[in-house]
């Protein structure tokens, strides 16, 4: 299960940021061509977090549709998944502009 490793990343970096401070909130987002299942994410939180600065912070996961640039046409054009077809022409051929982020947004600390 790769969440519970992501997690501890996040936790990781949120702990840097906060120098000693407790984390009221982060932001997370994960694009819905990533391979990261949100709910496991909110799962693998709350055990991870336990015990740390980062207990009880609220984590706002954001999705983030997947968006391809057809090479063949130039559209832009939406992606269900990593090798769905420009919805336009039907080629193959496009790049993936958006919808793999997996990366923390924003942190809120304690005053
Ligand atoms: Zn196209």
């Amino acid at each position: 299960m790769h969440e519970m490793s992501i997690t501890q990343g996040i936790i990781e970096l949120c702990l840097q940021h906060a120098g000693g401070r407790r984390i009221m909130s982060l932001g997370v987002e994960i694009g819905e061509l990533s391979s990261v299942v949100p709910e496991a994410i909110e799962f693998c939180f709350e055990a991870c977090s336990r015990d740390t600065l980062l207990e009880g912070a609220q984590l706002i996961i954001t999705r983030i549709p997947g968006l391809g640039l057809c090479q063949e046409c130039g559209a832009e054009t939406p992606l269900a998944d990593l090798f769905a077809p420009c919805n336009l022409c039907g080629s193959c051929h496009v790049k993936i502009v958006a919808g793999e982020e997996m990366r923390v947004t924003e942190i809120e600390v304690e005053d």
